[in-house]
């Protein structure tokens, strides 16, 4: 009797038709991510799938029934998934999966339009964790709303079609680096630097200011958009690329966004195939990466406002509904890279292809700021997932004292529901072209089925 713990390879042990389900299922995937390069897309897009299988449009306040599949649209940034089940939520409560749909990239300032040396850009102020150098010299698009001062707003989407322009962050060529070369990454790389190239083409007969003014005139004649309007702006560069599939044995996919649409794909998929009598409340965040603030982020109360009308519309206490209550906080972990491997911890780190990984901890310095799930959740969920035949393993986020991170698993866990981190392992997580094994994500889907059944 063989009484160690090894962790599994999902392609060593799927037969064909498992491998074929794995790479089908991730070919909608790799749709879902090329749709959805922001927050604000990231929902439209699950807004579609959901009302193409039958979920109609909830307004606070509204009762809800058994069986209803509704969902709650907050502000175009974040979406609350809800099926209405008729297991018994004073005994059952809601199983609840959170993920967020926001990812680092660089934000327009309010007024970013200026000039120098003949070019025109826009100026941004970086969202997130990024590694600045990242973001120089690769092809960027622009994503976003304008909303004018009569009120109208203009959706914006430049950069993903191939015959559309795309933005570009110069950089210093390496002839000319060695006072660069010297300095750390950390000092190397200037913020204020980080300035997207918008034009190149002076307005005739125009001595100041002509390539801006001739981009104004062209924004103006494409948008009905005047430098004032990018006031009430918000622009996103995100990188021009799509989803690739990686290898020749196509084991990986290369994209943008992973951080955290690789969780919140499979929630969706989840929820919406998954038979169940209970009751599921899916969540896509935002504002995940500054710290889940604001209105559209998880600390705001509109979690319980929803816990308390469904427990309302059953006719069950609000606070014994939350403490049967359960989560999944499903974000990205960082994957062992044998490139970086004195970053990792190897009994510890998640390793891609051996499934979606549970972080019991995540936080900094001793577990600072972290949720850290109680060994009877995860004994529980350890459970649900033998059953089902899920492979999944457990994670920490790097070695210990070298860095760390948070999730949004604390504002849930803080209503009194048992509230774990698990999610996909990304290598080179927040780059702008991050990897994920297509086993992990396949993983991701069956776990939070299995969760939820
Ligand atoms: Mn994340
Ligand atoms: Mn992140």
């Amino acid at each position: 009797m063989d009484l160690t713990y090894k962790r599994q390879n999902i392609f060593a042990n799927a037969d064909e038709s498992k491998r074929r389900a794995i790479m089908d299922y991730c070919e909608g995937y790799k749709k879902f991510l090329d749709a959805s390069k922001t927050e604000r897309e990231a929902v439209a897009t699950t807004v579609a799938m959901l009302e193409a299988d039958g979920y109609k449009k909830y307004t606070l306040g509204d009762k809800i029934n058994k069986g209803d599949k509704l969902y709650y649209n907050n502000r175009g940034k974040a979406l609350f998934i809800l099926r209405a089940g008729t297991a018994d939520v004073a005994k059952e409560g809601v199983r609840i999966l959170v993920a967020h749909v926001d990812s680092p990239r660089l934000d327009l300032k309010q007024v970013p339009m200026y000039e120098k040396a003949d070019m025109a850009y826009f100026k941004t102020h970086y969202y997130g964790g990024i590694k600045k150098y990242h973001w120089l010299t690769i092809p960027l698009a622009l994503h976003g709303v304008v909303m004018l001062a009569d009120g109208t707003k203009l959706t914006v989407s430049v950069g993903e079609s191939d015959d559309d322009p795309v933005f570009y962050i110069t950089d210093l060529l390496p002839h000319l680096s060695q006072e660069l070369n010297v300095k750390t990454v950390g000092e190397g790389f200037n913020a204020e630097n980080l300035n997207l190239l918008i034009g190149g083409m002076p307005m005739h007969g125009e001595e100041k200011d002509a390539v801006k003014k001739a981009v104004l005139q062209l924004l103006h004649e494409r948008y009905n958009v005047a430098e004032e309007d990018l006031l009430s702006a918000e622009l996103e560069a995100v990188p021009a690329v799509k989803a690739r599939d990686v290898g020749f044995d196509r084991a990986f996919v290369a994209s943008y966004g992973h951080d955290d649409r690789v969780c919140a794909y499979p929630e969706v998929t989840a929820t919406m195939r998954t038979h169940t009598e209970q009751t599921v409340l899916t969540i896509l965040a935002d504002k995940e990466e500054i710290g889940s603030e604001g209105n559209t982020g998880m600390q705001c109360v509109l979690i319980n406002d929803l816990l308390d009308m469904i427990a309302a519309s059953y006719g069950v206490n609000p606070a014994v509904l939350r403490a049967h209550s359960k989560c999944i906080s499903a974000d990205v972990t960082a994957g062992y890279d044998p490139a970086y491997a004195s970053a990792f911890e190897e009994l510890n780190a998640g390793y891609v292809g051996k499934g979606v990984a549970m972080n019991k901890f995540t936080g900094s310095r001793g577990k600072s700021g972290s949720n850290d799930a109680s060994a009877e959740y995860v004994g529980y969920l350890r459970g649900i997932f033998a059953k089902e035949g899920v492979i999944w393993q457990t994670s920490e986020l790097g070695r210990v004292d070298l860095g760390g991170g948070g999730t949004v698993a604390k504002y849930i866990a803080k209503n009194n529901i048992d509230t774990v981190d698990m999610g996909v392992p990304v290598l080179s997580m927040h780059a702008p072209y991050e990897l994920v094994s297509k086993a992990d994500v396949y993983s991701a889907h069956e776990a939070f089925s299995a969760f939820i059944k």
